[in-house]
């Protein structure tokens, strides 16, 4: 079966700054990496491919720079990859990106199901892949930790909930999004990050994609009212004392004082 993988590059995070006067997140310039969450992605449609056949395949919204991220994945074992680049994608929400990741997929075609990550680091939005079903109507399942069974028509899953997990039966083609316990994702090869410095990167347009700027781009539906860095937090204390007793009475007092208990 054919599994498409979407990811997204994110900027290393430590890095990131709030330009408030500006009401910008500032991303730093490097080449940024594979979303973490994305590589678990990677991982279970490379297991899904190696058990059932047919290919893994890598989709991402983005600039010439993601292909570093689209490489870090050829060199895993994927077999294809595609980066749908334009400028009129810039400023895309995250419902404009599932628009313009559901325009890709419908031009690739052959594909029995879609991985990506529970969420990316960076924007954290966790909408990017339910907006991708919707906008193909396809059936879809967010926070898989399992995946009990495969093929090329159906798949069982569990879905991560507070209390436990859901069992979710999916008729394919279909969406899932993954969390972290779902694998331990594989490092790549020296003969595999060789091969992935040769290989060819797909790259579609908004032309090749059939997309006329509506509702991507400028044209989101949403906008940023205000940008904010995170409140500093506030410096710990260390309580001092003789014997692990005193220590523990002076932070008794201190809960108390605060009606903490
Ligand atoms: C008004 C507005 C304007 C914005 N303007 C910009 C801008 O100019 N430039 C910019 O970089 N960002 C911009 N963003 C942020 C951008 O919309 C998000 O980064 C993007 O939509 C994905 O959302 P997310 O990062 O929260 O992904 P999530 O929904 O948290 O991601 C979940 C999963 O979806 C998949 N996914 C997410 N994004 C992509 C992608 N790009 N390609 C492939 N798979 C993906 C991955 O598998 C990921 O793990 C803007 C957001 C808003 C609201």
């Amino acid at each position: 079966m054919n599994v498409v993988v979407l990811v997204k590059q994110v900027p290393e995070i430590a890095l990131i700054k709030v330009d408030e006067a500006a009401n910008e997140v500032v991303l730093p310039q490097g080449p940024g990496t594979v979303n973490p969450l994305d590589e678990y992605a990677v991982e279970e449609g490379l297991r899904i491919k190696e058990k059932t056949s047919g290919k893994c395949m890598v989709m991402s919204v983005g600039t010439e720079r993601t292909e570093s991220a689209l490489r870090a994945c050829l060199a895993l074992g994927v077999d294809d990859a595609y980066l749908l680049c334009d400028e009129q994608f810039g400023g895309s929400d995250p419902q404009a990106v599932g628009h313009i990741l559901a325009a890709g997929l419908r031009k690739l075609g052959d594909y029995n199901l879609v991985l990506a990550g529970k969420q990316a680091i960076d924007t954290d939005s966790a909408q990017v892949p339910a907006a991708v079903a919707a906008h193909l109507n396809l059936p879809q399942a967010m926070f898989v930790k399992k995946f009990e069974t495969v093929d090329d028509a159906t798949a069982t899953v569990l879905r991560s909930t507070e209390d436990g997990h859901d069992v979710v039966e999916l008729k394919l083609p279909a969406v899932v999004s993954v969390v972290k316990e779902i694998n331990e994702p594989r490092l790549p090869s020296l003969k595999g990050k060789m091969a992935a410095k040769k290989k060819a990167i797909t790259t579609w347009s908004a032309t090749d994609l059939g997309l006329d700027g509506s509702g991507i781009g400028a044209a989101s539906g949403t906008r940023t009212i205000k940008v904010t860095p995170p409140a500093p937090r506030p410096k710990g204390e260390i309580i001092e004392g003789e014997t692990p007793e005193e220590i523990a009475d002076k932070l008794f007092d201190k809960l108390r004082e605060k009606q903490i208990l």
